[in-house]
């Protein structure tokens, strides 16, 4: 599970590649509400013990950056 922390090196690809001020979901790649449903799909499968893990590292990763953004600045998603 901690290796999901790697879903965060789409924050590699932006400039500044941190900003307090900025909100991760909705504006990384990854971060986005596609890969969220391929992450809550992947936790939902029944099959792949190892997929199922790794979804919920990645939704746990959402939850928490989401978190930071509503802390931050008042919204859940940046639109
Ligand atoms: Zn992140």
């Amino acid at each position: 599970m901690v290796l999901t922390m790697l879903v965060d090196i789409d924050h590699l690809l932006a400039t500044p590649i941190y900003d307090a001020e900025r909100c991760s979901i909705g504006f990384h790649p990854l971060h986005g509400l596609l890969p969220i449903i391929v992450y809550l799909l992947m936790f939902l499968q029944p099959r792949f013990c190892y997929l199922r893990y790794a979804g919920l590292g990645l939704l746990i990763h959402m939850g928490l950056d989401s978190i930071d953004c509503y802390v931050n600045q008042g919204y859940w998603y940046q639109p």
